[in-house]
């Protein structure tokens, strides 16, 4: 499968839905379809860059970009007593979609250290 045939440039492109809640030029939230809390939501650059790994120094902006808008996502799912916010990138680090993802976790009382 090459990398534009993700999941998640399907659910950039429209050709399968999801419960979007916030969308730039660089970047789409929506909801994780699989919620492992209250909130879970999924931020995605919409530039295909397979894992953390691959992103390079043209990617600063975005990836700053990113980060800033994981904190407003979070803000405006009302996540005002915290939320985690996690990367996973490889077969280690648990990744299971190539293409790289925030997670945006809250809701509820994160423990401490993940599985
Ligand atoms: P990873 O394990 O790669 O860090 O996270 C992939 C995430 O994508 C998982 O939490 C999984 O539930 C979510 N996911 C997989 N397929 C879909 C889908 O079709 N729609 C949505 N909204 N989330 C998905």
């Amino acid at each position: 499968m090459s990398n534009s045939d993700t999941i998640f440039s399907k659910i950039i492109n429209r050709e399968i839905p999801a419960d979007i809640v916030y969308e730039d030029d660089m970047v789409l939230a929506f909801k994780d379809i699989s919620p492992q809390a209250p909130v879970h939501i999924l931020l995605i650059p919409k530039k295909p860059i397979p894992k953390l790994d691959d992103a390079v120094p043209d990617d600063h902006a975005l990836m700053g970009h990113l980060l800033l808008k994981a904190k407003q996502v979070a803000q405006e799912a009302g996540l005002e007593n915290g939320y985690r916010v996690v990367i996973n990138n490889g077969s280690d680090g648990g990744q299971t979609v190539d293409h790289l993802h925030i997670h945006i976790l809250g809701g509820r009382q994160m423990q401490w250290p993940p599985g």
